[in-house]
């Protein structure tokens, strides 16, 4: 399913450039435009969904969750540690409404929430 409007959909169909780190049958993750880490990949469902609560079938959030991780072993950042943030609407500053997983790493965070907006 793609959303002729949804920017996200528009990278997966590489409609708008972007800068892949990973791809597979199920899901495409690309470097954030605006890093707020040293590794700071965005990890999408190739099929468009609104947010983490709009009904995905398990199954395709199982690959969303596989995708995330392995894009953090790929950059070597599972023994170190990394994050991962999915913001859902907008009490949590949700501003691109593809449902995305946010992968963080690479340097010491605090343990607080982060602001990834
Ligand atoms: P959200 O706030 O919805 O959780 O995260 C959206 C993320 O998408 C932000 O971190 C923002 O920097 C990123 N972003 C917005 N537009 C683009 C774009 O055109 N290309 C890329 N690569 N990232 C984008
Ligand atoms: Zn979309």
């Amino acid at each position: 399913m793609h959303d002729p409007d949804c920017l996200f959909c528009k990278i997966v169909e590489g409609e708008i450039p972007s800068t892949k780190v990973y791809e597979n049958e199920f899901v495409y993750a690309f470097e954030d435009i605006s890093p707020m880490m040293p590794t700071h990949v965005l990890v999408v469902p190739k099929d468009h969904y609104d947010n983490i609560a709009d009904n995905i079938p398990a199954e395709e959030l199982g690959h969303l969750m596989q995708g995330a991780v392995d894009v953090a072993r790929l950059r070597g950042l599972v023994g170190d540690g990394f994050r991962i943030v999915i913001n859902t609407n907008d009490d949590a500053c949700q501003t691109v409404h593809h449902v995305h997983v946010h992968v963080l790493g690479g340097e010491q965070m605090n343990d607080g929430n982060p602001h990834i907006a």
